[in-house]
């Protein structure tokens, strides 16, 4: 088969060592003589997989000794109402609008309290960063979207809080670079976008709220029930934890994230360098300042044109460049598995396409 370079947006690329390595472990984990896929969560087997797996997260993303891992079902989208009702039930919240996903962390919220939207970027359809946030004195937490999936921005900076504890949707771009944890109160992210497969949702949350999380609600929707369970209170999605484990292994052989962010910006300079050389025929959509490092939002002279680019790139093998449907154009979403000689690969695409298609 002739080889494919994968551009979806999610569930996206992951590496072919990953996938490699779970292939010939699939059938004998470890010299068990039993599958990942069959053994109980409470096995020692299992046990050394999440632990290991939550030991290399803390130590190539640097999570401090006062915050807790888990591992949940549900997706990201869980998380939008499960944050608002463990921390917000009848109290206030700042939230930045910056496109899609901020807007359903927003629907969500407003369900369990008083939400400021603190900065928006709507008025431009989603292309920019929102500086000079208007932050409320009484906020529980400011909750931010480090990069939106659909419209192709990023905090290249997250916010000064001012003391309130930052939340950020890291979905589409937890572990593209290094964090500073200094104003963060929690980290979550669906694994589909940069490190694993679909059915698990990291989330790293300081122990302070997981302490002031709201008693009394259903179990599962609880985050003190799966930080004082170890995300083990009922099965978790040992599948996609073991994935997830294989590609901190991954990660690590890199050299870490300080390497995985040198190959990013790397790649999102090829990319966008040839957006902006291209005599305005490719068009970047986002405000440059605030351009995704993870997903490139751009634009050709016509709709005609966009439509025979993603169908001439896919019959050249560059696969999932179509834009998001509610906001058209072409996207590429090259994280972390997306080597450089990729991005080349499809910058050389572009180039030739824009040639033949003045
Ligand atoms: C994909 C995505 C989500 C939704 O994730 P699910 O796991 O499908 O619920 C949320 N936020 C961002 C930024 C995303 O990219």
């Amino acid at each position: 088969m002739a080889k494919k370079y994968n551009f979806y947006a999610g569930p996206a690329i992951l590496p072919q060592e990953v996938m490699k390595k779970a292939q010939e472990e699939l059938l004998d984990l470890n010299g068990i003589g039993l599958s990942i896929l069959e053994i109980s969560h409470r096995s020692k087997d299992f046990e050394a997989v999440i632990t290991t797996a939550e030991a290399k997260i803390r130590q190539l993303l640097g999570v401090p000794e006062n915050f807790t891992v888990m591992f949940l079902g549900g997706g990201a989208s869980l998380q939008f109402g499960m944050l608002p009702m463990n921390l917000l039930i009848g109290k206030k919240a700042d939230y930045v609008n910056t496109g899609a996903w901020a807007k359903k962390a927003i629907k969500e919220a407003k369900l369990f309290g008083t939400v400021n939207v603190a900065g928006s970027s709507e008025d431009k359809n989603f292309s920019y960063i929102p500086g000079d946030l208007k932050l409320s004195a009484d906020a529980q937490y400011v909750h931010i979207t480090s990069n939106e999936t659909i419209g192709g921005i990023q905090w290249a900076k997250f916010p000064e809080t001012g003391g309130v504890p930052l939340i950020i949707d890291m979905s589409s771009d937890i572990f593209s670079r290094r964090i500073d944890f200094k104003n963060i109160g929690m980290i979550y992210a669906g694994a589909q976008k940069n490190i694993g497969p679909a059915g698990v949702t990291l989330v790293i949350m300081r122990n302070d709220l997981i302490e002031a999380c709201s008693e009394g609600l259903t179990t599962m929707l609880s985050y003190k029930t799966h930080a004082k369970e170890k995300s083990l209170y009922n099965t978790p999605p040992c599948f996609a934890i073991y994935i997830i484990k294989l590609v901190m292994d991954w990660i690590e052989a890199l050299g870490g994230l300080e390497a995985v962010e040198k190959v990013n910006n790397e790649k999102a300079k090829a990319i966008y360098d040839a957006i902006d050389h291209s005599g305005g025929y490719f068009r970047g959509t986002a405000e440059t300042k605030d351009r995704s490092k993870m997903n490139v939002t751009f634009r050709l002279p016509s709709e005609e044109l966009e439509e025979k680019f993603v169908n001439e790139a896919k019959k050249a093998g560059f696969i999932g460049l179509k834009g998001h449907r509610s906001v058209g154009g072409c996207r590429a979403s090259i994280y972390n598995a997306m080597g450089l000689e990729g991005v080349k690969a499809l910058v050389q695409f572009m180039e030739k396409f824009a040639a033949e298609n003045k």
